[in-house]
């Protein structure tokens, strides 16, 4: 069997080696870097700087742990540069991977009509490629406000703030989202100036109220301006610096500083392919696929951001997991092909300190109807939390009054990013809350947030 992957971000390279392990041969063709946008431009380079923000953060409270650390200064261009090597070391890795089980073509696909993909190869020429199935993962772009001034130099996306080589003195973030908070906390740590203007009433608008109140809060605690129900109008250059002009309450605001970064969505890249000649349907939200990830081309397939949905990495990854198990079951009609829960994602946001949430908020069981029992626990009475001297934060589950069935969990807190993985596999495997009361967990750990919660 034959299968063609357009884009090697971790939707397509991921499927590409999970293909090749059982025996299928696979050609995967990536018009940019290997790991597409995670890797190169967002989760992996993020989070390498962050590592540095963390630094600053922990050795300025040093002394608080009776640790001296002397004076700490920020070098951020080999913060940036350490940055650099994380995403190359990785990156390597990936391609040396994947040249060992698969055909790479670097280049541009295009459509031809079948399962004919043409690849106009980087180092010249062409090449048609046949084959059983296609698997579409071309990713998202980054989604810019139709105001005047979004296009001067200043203005800039994530993938530019992440390859700046001099830290901006001052950062207006528009968008309140993951991005903007999460480049708003690590330019916070650097030390830079930072307001963050949301166009709804709240911050994290997908997330659970509490938690995007309490992280509000201690983002604000921090020095981060944030302005919600904030309408950006223009942006206007001027000699101390790009003006981010806006409404609240009927009034006129603005916000001066060096860089503006645009932080409100990312839209499917559907330029990336002719879909409507290819005869695929589409709509402003993505490429339209069925439970299985098929495209209404039958043999055609569509994962990750491209589909639009959750645009994240791991959702991108089992996507193609899914699509595969499709093509590997013989494509039926109905019927599962695996068990994954595609409706229990966990989310992460890398702020200091982190959120992370999974399954249904309480508002969300509010409104369609389902009574629930809220179970709450806070970071201040764990004792691993105390003794790290990070105790600001909560976790509440969410669970159904009828059987106790697990179907949410929300946590704003240390290391939330890891805690909420044991949450995601309770709600995969249908747990109730009396059964996470029933498993021991380690003493002392942050995941004991999760038992005091059951036990509240
Ligand atoms: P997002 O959708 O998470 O947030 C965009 C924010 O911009 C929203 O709060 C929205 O209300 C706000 N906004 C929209 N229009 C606005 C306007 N005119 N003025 C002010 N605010 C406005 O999008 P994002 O943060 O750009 O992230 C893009 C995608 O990448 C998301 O799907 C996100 O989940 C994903 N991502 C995930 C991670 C992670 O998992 N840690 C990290 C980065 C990005």
């Amino acid at each position: 069997m034959k299968i063609t992957i357009i884009g090697a971000g971790p939707g397509g390279y991921e499927t590409a080696v999970e293909a090749a392990k059982k025996g299928i041969e696979v050609t995967l063709v990536s018009a940019g870097p290997v790991g597409g946008t995670c890797l190169n431009e967002g989760c992996i380079p993020t989070k390498a700087l962050l590592r540095s923000a963390e630094l600053c953060d922990e050795l300025a409270a040093a002394s608080e742990f009776g640790v001296n650390a002397g004076e700490c200064s920020l070098d951020f261009l080999k913060a940036a540069a350490r940055k650099d090597e994380v995403v190359a070391q990785l990156r390597s890795g990936v391609e040396f991977l994947l040249n060992k089980l698969i055909t790479l073509l670097k280049g541009k696909a295009s459509l031809l009509g079948g399962k004919s993909v043409r690849v106009a190869l980087d180092e010249g020429g062409e090449v048609t490629v046949d084959s059983d199935y296609i698997i579409v993962a071309t990713g998202s772009v980054s989604a810019s406000l139709p105001i005047p001034g979004s296009d001067l130099s200043g203005v800039i996306t994530s993938k530019e703030m992440l390859s700046l080589e001099q830290l901006p003195k001052s950062v207006c973030v528009i968008g309140a989202g993951v991005i903007g908070l999460e480049m708003a906390s690590m330019l916070n740590s650097f030390g830079c100036s930072v307001s963050v203007l949301e166009y709804c009433p709240d911050i994290l608008p997908r997330f659970d109220t509490d938690l995007a109140k309490r992280l509000k809060q201690s983002l604000s605690k921090r020095g981060i301006k944030i302005e919600t129900s904030a309408q950006v109008t223009a942006i206007e250059s001027s000699p101390e610096g790009l003006v981010t002009k806006y409404i609240r309450k009927d009034a006129e605001f603005s916000v001066t500083a060096s860089k503006v970064l645009m932080a409100v969505g990312r839209r499917p890249n559907l330029a990336s392919l002719d879909f409507e000649a290819a005869g695929i349907g589409t709509t402003p939200r993505g490429v339209v696929v069925d439970r299985y990830m098929q495209t209404s081309v039958p043999g055609i397939y569509a994962i990750g951001d491209i589909t639009g949905g959750y645009m994240l990495a791991h959702v991108a990854t089992f996507q193609g997991r899914r699509a595969l198990n499709h093509i590997l079951a013989g494509c039926p009609a109905e019927g599962p092909v695996d068990n994954i829960r595609m409706d229990v994602v966990p989310a992460a946001v890398f702020t200091s300190p982190e959120a992370a949430c999974v399954g249904l908020t309480e508002d969300e069981c509010k409104v369609g109807g389902i009574p629930v029992k809220i179970h709450k626990s806070f970071f201040r009475a764990s004792g691993k939390a105390v003794a790290m001297g990070e105790t600001d934060g909560f976790c509440k589950i969410v669970s159904s009054e009828a059987d106790g069935r697990i179907l949410g969990c929300h946590l704003f807190g240390p290391h939330a990013s890891d805690i909420i993985q044991e949450a995601a596999a309770l709600i995969t495997r249908g747990a109730t809350v009396s059964d996470l009361r029933d498993t021991i967990h380690a003493h002392p750990t942050l995941t004991e947030v999760l038992l005091s919660a059951a036990n509240s």
